[in-house]
């Protein structure tokens, strides 16, 4: 580009506090001040400081501005040649941008994502290109393997592995599914990436199709996510014409077709099974494993599941080199992972930062601290499945090992922050009712355990327990953990035990009040 260019991010976020309108009156003021033959505006995707938004960046020089509004145009403008501008300028050199290491998302904010061009000069299908040319399936599986990539999903199963488990099961057909059922509260990291860089998503689909030799492809995404889904619909429908999806891809022997599946809100249809029956168009419920879908998933068929951030993955590390990857992160978390930054901070956005960064750095050097500056409590990762660690542990370090000691999970990457006004027993009275919600009833243990569990810690809110009931939740929460069929349910006491173990005398001190 030699053209100067005005970046305006039509993310979610942004789009919700009217940065099309933006874009709208930039365009009008370029056209009457006889500009905008010079200027490019273009809608980007996320840049990352979504609190702060709507955000706007201008290039070359790097310029950045925040809580922009409609009526900022003419300053915005006459800032082009240098001239005053009041608007609210971001601080490059704070640690929101500094500590970040974007790989995923290192397009985001950049390129304009309904052009595949803009992808396409970025780099964007070169690597898939390299693969079918240059590479065999083996190769492929085998960069995966040792860059020590993990599943981003929430789980960290080994992604090389499950390749390999997919590449070798007998099946007439295979499939590539990407996971983007993205549900726990207070996450936007999938939804940010598709909306900001789809065909990075589907260009990592395409790699895995070529490496465990699926022709047939489904994006399982939310329904609560429309401008996600139209973004990839266009993505998909650009990157057919180009020949770069569907038949004899980049005019070679392979062929792989992506097709999108909308989900209707099940929660527990980010799971895989029963996003599995969701697609063969069955009630969105788990089932049992063994068989795991990589031997047996849908139709019976091999099948591959990945989540968005995982795919999202790998062309860098296939154009960077698996050690360039495996020596990002710890021993056992290579790489970076995405955070979806909420709650009581500073700095709510989505960021990058790679494996074994602190809790403290991320909460307070990234995200800023609370709002007000009052101490930071604790932070809660992994959502419903995840657990509450309180302030005095956060310099563990975020890797999958770390954060399991410490009664929480990596997850999927929502990350909500508390501050000294929160009450405990209400944030496990809230992620129990969502699992309450959002337990599809199969197994009695999660059907019944969510609602007593639910009701248990009403009545400990109302002051109504006795201290006999701590331990009747605490046994209840095990026998969930040990019996309920899927993950829903296994993992839905996580947030009750872990206040419960962190934070028992708020428990204790409202069975007190009662006296
Ligand atoms: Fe359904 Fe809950 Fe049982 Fe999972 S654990 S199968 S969500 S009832």
């Amino acid at each position: 580009y030699t053209r100067q260019r005005i970046l305006c991010c039509a993310a979610a976020g942004c789009q919700a506090s009217g940065s099309l309108e933006i874009k709208r009156r930039l365009e009008t003021v370029l056209t009457a001040t006889g500009k905008l033959a010079e200027v490019d505006v273009i809608p980007v995707g996320c840049m990352g400081l979504c609190g702060h938004g709507p955000l706007l960046r201008i290039e070359p020089s790097g310029e950045m501005f925040e809580h922009v509004t409609p009526a900022d145009a003419e300053d915005l403008v006459a800032a082009l040649d240098g001239g005053p501008c009041t608007v609210p300028r971001c601080d490059r050199n704070a640690p929101f941008f500094t500590r970040q290491l974007p790989i995923v998302l290192r397009h985001c904010g950049r390129i304009n994502p309904e052009r595949i061009e803009d992808y396409i000069a970025v780099g964007g299908y070169r690597t898939l290109y390299h693969v079918i040319h240059e590479m065999t399936p083996a190769e492929v599986i085998n960069v995966i393997t040792r860059s020590g990539l993990r599943g981003r999903g929430g789980a960290g199963y080994p992604t090389g592995l499950k390749w390999a488990t997919v590449a070798k099961s007998p099946g007439e057909r295979k499939f590539v599914i990407c996971n983007a059922d993205e549900g726990d509260p207070g996450a936007f990291m999938d939804r940010s990436v598709l909306e900001s860089d789809p065909h990075l998503v589907l260009e990592g689909m395409a790699i895995a199709a070529y490496a465990v030799g699926a022709e047939q492809g489904f994006i399982y995404v939310r329904g609560e996510y429309p401008l996600a889904i139209d973004r990839l619909q266009k993505a998909i429908v650009q990157a057919r014409r180009l020949g770069l999806l569907g038949a004899q891809i980049f005019e070679s022997g392979f062929n792989f077709r992506i097709d999108i599946r909308v989900g209707a809100g099940a929660f527990v249809c980010g799971e895989e099974t029963a996003l599995i029956a969701s697609i063969e168009g069955r009630r969105g419920q788990p089932r049992p494993r063994p068989p795991y879908p990589a031997e047996s998933g849908l139709w019976g068929m091999p099948t591959l599941i990945n989540n968005v951030e995982t795919f999202a993955n790998i062309t860098a590390i296939i154009e960077n080199g698996p050690e360039w990857f495996a020596n990002i992160g710890t021993e056992k978390s290579k790489g970076t992972k995405i955070f979806a930054l909420t709650g009581k901070i500073r700095n709510t956005g989505l960021i990058e930062v790679p494996m074994g960064i602190t809790l403290r750095e991320i909460v307070e050097e990234i995200g800023g601290g609370t709002p007000d500056g009052s101490p930071v409590k604790a932070v809660q990762t992994g959502g419903p499945s995840g657990g509450c660690i309180p302030a005095s542990l956060f310099d563990t370090p975020v890797d999958y090992e770390s954060l399991a000691a410490v009664g929480s999970i990596m997850g999927s990457g929502g990350m909500v922050v508390m501050d000294e006004h929160t009450n405990m027993v209400d944030v496990a009275r809230f992620y129990m009712e969502f699992c309450k919600e959002e337990s599809c009833g199969k197994c009695i243990p999660c059907r019944v355990g969510t609602v007593q569990l639910f009701n248990m810690l009403t009545k400990v809110r109302n002051g109504q327990a006795k201290g006999s009931d701590l331990v009747k939740i605490e046994e209840l929460c095990e026998l969930m953990r040990e019996t309920s069929l899927c993950g829903l349910g296994q993992s839905a006491p996580n947030p009750v035990l872990s206040t419960l173990h962190y934070f028992r005398h708020e428990y204790e001190q409202l069975i007190g009040a009662e006296g």
